[in-house]
């Protein structure tokens, strides 16, 4: 049997060794238009940032790696020019030599990957523009910043790879600024959440604009001088960073006849079958499915391309693995703050017309006397109907990571947020909180969805008042933190007087109670709530969370 694939990175090398592990009786081969293989692009900022200062730790195989260990074929600077699926040959092109051949297949696997989203701008091709895809760009926009002493960049597009090129290029001590279409940095977030990570980086000294459109660049002799922006004129740096987002890479496919889902990218079932007999795909060309909506899903990160690349090696060798689908997790981090994400967000869920429950929750990773500590703001989802999880974004110091692993596996399995409070989560001083912040969260949501313990979150409270709605807001915080500041017209009652002081509110007022971060606003509606008062709501967040939406 002759397996055929195409692209040689993540997608690719998994499926070409997974094949080789079922069986010893294929040819397997392996096209790559490209020199280098199997590389870690999530690598790439860190080498440009200088954390890791030497390139070939992020390629640490070649094709003769391949050949010696798997007796797998890796063609490098081979590009498939077509494919005819009916006689099952392959047009091929050495871009070393020019010559041109023909290949065939039994089974072939799309492993074409994506490609970085570059309109045809003015002056986009300058020498100095780059995009951060593969090890070769990354080199490229080192050594010019080396060579030619660069002191200012602007980085067009603030997603996530070019949040990590922006702190990387800061590191260097470069004047950074990141210019962003939409009207927030990370556009897959709900703004109040990326408005912390934004904060954080200004802090940090990195300037953003957002809400701007790049239309061009000035250049002269194969170089940006400065980025058109419309509206706000041109902006001059050393060197551009385009990272405007990416494109599944599916012309091949689309010539031959494969089909494309509604991301764009190929179509394929939980085994990786496209429409053509015979032909897969994997990887960053390839759609998903979402684990909580069951809807198509496009994902292109490396985690997802090696886990489908695996399953279509498996599958053309006759293994029964099978893909499960994904909640959508990603996480990145940027100097010391760790932000990560899975499942649906609150404009998501609300898009697609679930009734949800939104918490904000602000807790410290260990505890506070311990060495480190530091915060962290859990967003939850949880739809009211199934009370099942439906997404969970963090914004934090360290721990991150742990808690977000923990929300993807009870949304993958399904989990109720009431579920959360029960996991017997590993404890001591220097790894949690006694309560870990997964299990408040899932207090919080159950107190919320089953307890009559209802939140609003401040977007809501903002709008609701705008909207002319009557609704009485009470600050239970002590004096000193109120004379900090306070929602504007809200009653002062601190909590230790509030048992006290219910005599002029109406059992029938429709009352939001604050303190600083939630605990003692929940602790408030409690004792509101078991003195009959019926519409009390606690502000998700508290006061630390209504500032940041404020700040939006
Ligand atoms: C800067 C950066 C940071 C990232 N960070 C993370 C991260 O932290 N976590 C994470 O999970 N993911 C991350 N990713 C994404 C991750 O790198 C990709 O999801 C992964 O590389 C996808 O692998 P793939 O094999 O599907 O496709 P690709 O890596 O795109 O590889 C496809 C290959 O196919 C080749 N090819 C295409 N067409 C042809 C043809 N006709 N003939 C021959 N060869 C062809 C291409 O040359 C390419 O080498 C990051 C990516 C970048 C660029």
């Amino acid at each position: 049997m002759r397996i055929a694939i195409i692209g040689s990175v993540a997608a690719g090398t998994s499926a070409a060794a997974k094949a080789r592990r079922n069986t010893e009786d294929a040819q397997i081969t392996v096209y790559e238009k490209d020199s280098i293989i199997s590389y870690s692009g999530c690598g790439l900022p860190y080498f440009v940032g200088g954390e890791t200062s030497d390139i070939s730790k992020l390629t640490p195989r070649d094709a003769l790696w391949f050949k010696e260990r798997y007796n797998v074929e890796i063609k490098t600077g081979c590009e498939v020019l077509a494919v005819d699926p009916v006689r099952k040959t392959m047009a091929v092109k050495n871009l070393a030599t020019g010559e041109e051949f023909t290949d065939t297949y039994d089974r072939l696997i799309l492993a074409t990957g994506s490609k970085p989203f570059k309109p045809p701008l003015d002056g986009i091709e300058s020498r100095n523009v780059f995009t951060i895809k593969n090890p070769q760009n990354a080199v490229d926009a080192d050594a010019y910043i080396a060579g030619h002493q660069a002191k200012k960049a602007v980085i067009i597009g603030g997603g996530y790879i070019g949040l990590e090129m922006a702190a990387a290029l800061k590191e260097r001590q470069l004047d950074v600024t990141i210019l962003e279409l939409s009207s927030h940095i990370m556009p897959p977030m709900d703004d109040e959440m990326a408005a912390r990570l934004q904060q954080y980086m200004l802090g940090k000294g990195i300037n953003i604009l957002t809400s701007v459109r790049v239309t061009g660049f000035q250049h002269d002799a194969g170089t940006a001088r400065t980025v058109t922006v419309e509206g706000k004129g041109p902006i001059p740096a050393d060197l551009f960073i385009w990272s405007a987002g990416i494109k599944p890479e599916v012309g091949l496919a689309k010539a031959m006849g494969v089909r494309l889902g509604v991301t764009g990218a190929i179509e394929v079932d939980n085994r990786m079958r496209t429409n053509l007999p015979d032909v897969y795909a994997a990887g960053d060309c390839a759609q998903v499915y979402s684990l909580v909506t069951g809807g198509p899903l496009y994902r292109p990160i490396g985690s997802t391309a090696n886990k489908m690349g695996r399953i279509a090696g498996d599958v053309v060798t006759g293994g029964s693995l099978e893909f499960r689908g994904v909640p959508g997790t990603g996480i990145f981090k940027i100097f010391d703050l760790s932000v990560a994400m899975t499942g649906l967000t609150e404009k998501e869920a609300r898009r697609l017309g679930y009734d949800i429950e939104v918490i904000h929750n602000i807790k410290p990773n260990v505890p506070e006397y311990y060495p480190g500590s530091s915060e962290m703001t859990i967003k939850a989802v949880a739809d009211h109907k199934t009370e099942k999880l439906l997404g969970v974004q963090i914004v934090g110091g360290e721990g991150v990571d742990k808690r977000i692993d923990v929300f993807v596996t009870a949304i993958t399995y399904g989990a109720k947020a009431g579920d959360l409070f029960h996991l017997d989560l590993a404890y001591a001083p220097p790894f949690a909180t006694t309560k870990d912040p997964v299990l408040y969260t899932g207090m919080i949501l159950d107190n919320a969805l089953n307890r009559g313990r209802r939140l609003m979150t401040p977007r809501e409270l903002i709008e609701r008042k705008r909207n002319g709605e009557k609704i009485t807001v009470i600050d239970v915080r002590s004096k000193k933190d109120r004379d900090k500041g306070f929602i504007e017209g809200s009653l002062h009652i601190p909590l230790q007087k509030m048992r006290s002081g219910l005599g002029n509110l109406g059992k029938d007022d429709l009352i939001v109670v604050y303190c600083n971060k939630g605990v003692s606003g929940n602790a408030a509606q409690n004792i509101l709530i078991n003195n009959g008062f019926r519409y009390v709501y606690n502000l998700s967040g508290g006061y630390r969370q209504y500032c940041m939406e404020k700040s939006k």
